[in-house]
């Protein structure tokens, strides 16, 4: 599946702020928008005023970046939410935080999404007892999501649960780090995700 090879960092300075894409990294001082903080390019440092399209472009931009995904399936995703019955931007926040990608990274197990994509590529999740290496995969509440058993001593897997059982635990996901396996309890509400653009701007700009 095609998705984004180039330098993450340049994302996050592209649009102004931290994007958080490279796990523990971002919490350094080696953060690139902590010692750079312009956008790259040479007219990086010039600032320039955005106009009502420019926003919303960049407000879909900055959500396709954080979950990782391409415009074709960025575009389905708000489809299928058009499709629901609730208000549109809370169906497509939904719809993204339901990537099992983006699980194993709220349960955990990877440091960042980019990696949890990684794990799942490489066959070590498995979702109701059954391997998924597709990282869009779609979960549904209830599902139970586990590290495969080989794979519970692979590093960068041990050292993001070593971290993440001393963080305060997403509420919408229930994680035992003996076992490395997982429940996805509840879709979040919009105000629990840290998505730092009003994804109304986007409905607006896809209604155009
Ligand atoms: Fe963004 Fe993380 Fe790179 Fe900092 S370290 S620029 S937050 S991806």
């Amino acid at each position: 599946m095609a998705r984004y090879t180039g330098p993450v960092c340049k994302l996050c300075r592209r649009e102004g702020f931290k994007l958080y894409l490279k796990g523990e990294r971002c919490f350094s001082p080696r953060c690139s928008q902590v010692k750079r903080p312009v956008a790259p390019g040479q007219h990086g440092a010039s600032t320039r005023k955005l106009t009502q399209y420019g926003m919303q472009l960049r407000s879909k931009q900055v959500v396709k970046r954080i979950y990782g995904v391409l415009e074709r399936q960025f575009r389905r995703y708000f489809e299928a939410a058009l499709k629901k019955n609730e208000e549109t931007g809370t169906a497509l926040m939904k719809i993204l935080e339901s990537r099992l990608d983006n699980i194993v990274f709220r349960m955990g197990f990877a440091s960042s999404r980019r990696q949890a994509r990684q794990l799942v590529n490489h066959g070590h999740v498995l979702v109701n007892g059954r391997r998924v290496n597709k990282p869009s995969f779609n979960l549904r509440v209830g599902d139970i999501v586990e590290i495969k058993e080989k794979s519970r001593s692979v590093l960068p897997i041990k050292e993001a649960a070593e971290a993440a059982k001393e963080r305060t635990a997403y509420p919408w996901v229930e994680v035992d780090y003996e076992t490395f396996r997982g429940t996805y309890l509840r879709y979040p509400v919009t105000e629990e995700v840290e998505i730092p653009v009003d994804l109304q701007s986007i409905i607006e700009l896809y209604s155009k």
